[in-house]
């Protein structure tokens, strides 16, 4: 793979930010889109927009086939059994939150437990902490390493019969820290445990294989992953799919409505009440076909070798706090850190100012934070476009920072 001919599939890379060439490294939090995607996505406007599974107009078929077969290839993609467990949403958030109000709820009470790390993103906790308020059952933490992993005697220990699910991110988006799902999963599954994972950081980055890792659910957002804003996806073992309610309630996911009661479609229609998301589903299709394309080992292996690559560069720098696993251990492609006392808003205005974008602030992690001991962090992270020259640029735009906020440096 070579990150300097993917960069001309972006479009948006080639201009200058602040009178320098953008350096794009925020990519956790959103990526960028190939041409690729942003041609699916014009030509479905302009040729086929139409509503799905109502019509039998040729427009309406069109946007139908394009939108079930955008469903055959993430299936394909996350090597799912069959694309019917593969459900469309608005992305991370929702997926996992309509696992805790589709399943956890109703499955859950008083005296289960729902086991957790203290480092996920607020949307693998709060819905957690909603399920537990209304169903009585208690969350539990696993212990964190200073570095940010888990050892699986630790989840050995803190699952117990009791608990019923255990839900971790797969890549933390603070830390880079890739958790052993599947070690993990066997461990939940012995105990009779549903293993949810939030594969928000994982699916864009990495091969990621349900069967293999033997998951019950996965959830993971398609701007991430090259594909358009709006558009995820929720995995489920077929048995949890069929034992889940719907969430939403309407149009297109019913079978008979009477006055009444009404009964519902099969799996994943009867997830996607309302218009789907037919424009984002056909946009993230495409992505997957382009990711498939540059291949995920490549992808994985470029964005590791970057955050080597950073978290080398970045040694040399005095002052600067990084955080997560120890330089030589493996981790996802992004790097978190802090430049002495200086508040992550500032390091990141001054990097802006040298066209470099990344992200500053709590990163929705506000336990981790605590943890830490800070309240925000500077988090730079990589993605297939990205190269050592942007590295190197962060390293100069941090000399920048550096010189900036001496007096506070100290
Ligand atoms: N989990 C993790 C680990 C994430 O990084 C993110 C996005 N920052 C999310 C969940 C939420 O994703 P979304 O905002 O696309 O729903």
């Amino acid at each position: 793979m070579n990150s300097i001919e993917v960069r001309q599939d972006f479009p948006i890379l080639n201009q200058e930010v602040n009178g320098h060439p953008l350096v794009y490294l925020d990519s956790a939090a959103t990526s960028q889109k190939p041409r690729a995607v942003i041609e699916v996505l014009k030509r479905y406007y302009e040729a086929d927009n139409s509503n799905v599974h109502r019509g039998v107009h040729t427009l309406g078929s069109r946007a139908t086939e394009a939108y079930e077969l955008a469903r055959e290839k993430v299936a394909r993609f996350i090597n799912a059994p069959s694309p019917e467990q593969v459900i469309f949403t608005r992305g991370t958030t929702e997926s996992l939150n309509m696992i805790a109000y589709g399943y956890a709820r109703l499955q859950l009470k008083a005296g289960d437990e729902i086991v957790l790390s203290p480092s996920e993103h607020h949307s693998n906790l709060i819905p957690w902490q909603q399920v537990a308020k209304v169903t009585g059952a208690t969350l539990k933490y696993l212990p964190l390493q200073e570095d940010g992993t888990l050892t699986l005697e630790d989840v050995r220990q803190t699952v117990t019969p009791a608990t019923k699910i255990v839900a971790l991110a797969h890549v933390s988006n603070v830390l880079g820290t890739i958790h052993p799902i599947k070690e993990i999963a066997a461990i939940a599954h012995a105990a009779g445990a549903l293993m949810v994972v939030d594969g928000a950081q994982s699916v864009p980055h990495m091969p990621v294989d349900v069967r293999d890792l033997d998951v019950d659910f996965l959830a993971f957002s398609g701007h991430k992953m090259c594909g358009p804003t709006g558009v995820g996806v929720l995995y489920g073992k077929r048995k949890w799919l069929e034992a889940m309610e719907p969430t939403y309630f309407g149009g297109e996911m019913i079978d008979i409505v009477e006055l009444y009661d009404s009964t519902w479609k099969d799996i994943p229609w009867k997830f996607e009440g309302g218009t789907p998301i037919i424009a984002g589903a056909i946009g993230l299709g495409a992505a997957v076909d382009y990711l498939t394309k540059v291949g995920m080992e490549n992808i994985q292996n470029h964005d590791m070798r970057l955050a080597t690559y950073a978290m080398e560069r970045l040694s040399e720098l005095s002052d600067l706090t990084v955080y997560g696993p120890k330089p030589g251990k493996t981790r996802g492609g992004l790097v978190t850190f802090n430049l002495g006392q200086v508040h992550a808003h500032d390091v990141s205005t001054v990097l802006d100012a040298e066209g470099i974008a990344v992200r500053a602030g709590h990163h929705c992690a506000q336990p981790l934070m605590r943890m830490l001991g800070v309240i925000s962090t500077v988090r730079a992270s990589f993605y297939l476009y990205n190269t050592e020259a942007d590295v190197d640029a962060l390293v100069h735009g941090l000399l920048s920072a550096k010189e900036f906020f001496q007096h506070a440096i100290g």
